[in-house]
Order: C-alpha cells, then sequence, then structure tokens
C-alpha cells in the first residue's frame, strides 16, 4: 500500500517535472554546449542495452529527430530485422521516463519523440508535410497577471510554418 502510494506520488511529480517540452538534463544544467548522443548518453548511465534496444537508439541519432514510433519501427527493423513493435512502444515509453527522450504531441495528434533533451529548444514545424526542425528562439514570457497563479514551469513554442520544398509545390 505504501509503496504503491509512493509510486503514484513519483509518478505525479514526474509528469509535472517533466512535461513535453524541454527537460533539462545534467549537461544541460552544467552549461555543457556539447550534445552527446542519446546511445552514448544511455550507455554511460548503464542502461540494459540489448540489441533491440541499441538499435532503437541508435536510429534516433542525428539532429532534427523527431520520430513517431512507427518511423522508429521501420528504421530499427531495417537495421535488425527481428524488432518487435512492441518492443519500441516499450523503449521509448522507458526512455521518455528516464527523460533521454521527450514525448511531443505535433498538430495531426501523432506523438513524436525527441532525443534532443540537452539542447534548450522549439520547433519549427511544416504545417504541409509535417517536417519538424529545431529552432533556438527566446522564450516568450507570461504577464503575471496572465498567469492566474499558475507556477509556470516550461515554454514550448511551435512555429507553424511551410518549408521551402511546399512552398514551390
Ligand atoms: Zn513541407
Ligand atoms: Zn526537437
Amino acid at each position: 500500500m505504501v509503496l504503491s502510494g509512493g509510486v503514484v506520488h513519483l509518478r505525479t511529480l514526474r509528469s509535472l517535472e517533466q512535461p513535453w517540452c524541454w527537460y533539462p538534463t545534467a549537461s544541460a544544467r552544467e552549461g555543457n554546449e556539447h550534445v552527446t548522443p542519446l546511445i552514448d548518453r544511455l550507455r554511460d548511465r548503464g542502461w540494459r542495452l540489448t540489441a533491440q534496444r541499441r538499435v532503437i537508439a541508435e536510429v534516433m541519432t542525428g539532429e532534427h529527430v523527431h520520430m513517431a514510433a512507427d518511423e522508429v519501427f521501420e528504421a530499427a527493423r531495417s537495421v535488425l530485422p527481428e524488432v518487435s513493435l512492441a518492443t519500441v512502444y516499450n523503449t521509448l515509453n522507458e526512455l521518455v521516463t528516464l527523460g533521454e527522450v521527450v514525448e511531443l504531441t505535433h498538430a495531426d495528434g501523432r506523438k513524436r519523440y525527441d532525443p534532443n533533451v540537452a539542447e534548450r529548444h522549439h520547433h519549427l514545424v511544416c504545417i504541409d508535410c509535417g517536417r519538424m526542425l529545431d529552432v533556438a528562439a527566446d522564450d516568450p514570457r507570461l504577464p503575471e497577471e496572465q498567469a492566474h497563479g499558475f507556477e509556470v514551469l516550461a515554454v514550448e513554442v511551435t512555429f507553424r510554418a511551410r518549408c521551402p520544398d511546399c512552398a514551390v509545390a
């Protein structure tokens, strides 16, 4: 009883501390400009890397990575055919809980997974093709009289735009 209460409490705290936007990792708090790839961060923290989990982390590497679960699945399966969709979902959920990946809900309602948790960023999204880029921009400030007594924990800005490819189409 005590244990389950503790777990619920922890989850509540986590969901407050780790909303669907930028989450400060240790390296960001220390002002470290270098962004360590997801796979290296997981290795550093001693996360149990099975073949499937390693491939999933490896396909989520690079700049502007915001993949939906089925995209992670397809990419991972092309490297390791035995990867299962269930493992992809379980791994993504675990990475979100660890704070190593941030879950974003796109305008189309699909969840995307963002491994760039070390760099403060907002998103530039093409309304036509859904391409999503990380961008650096100042946070908007909520005037105190508009805060209604709420404590603002995080801000995530989405710039809805049309990418150059879609603009000429
Ligand atoms: Zn586009
Ligand atoms: Zn991002």
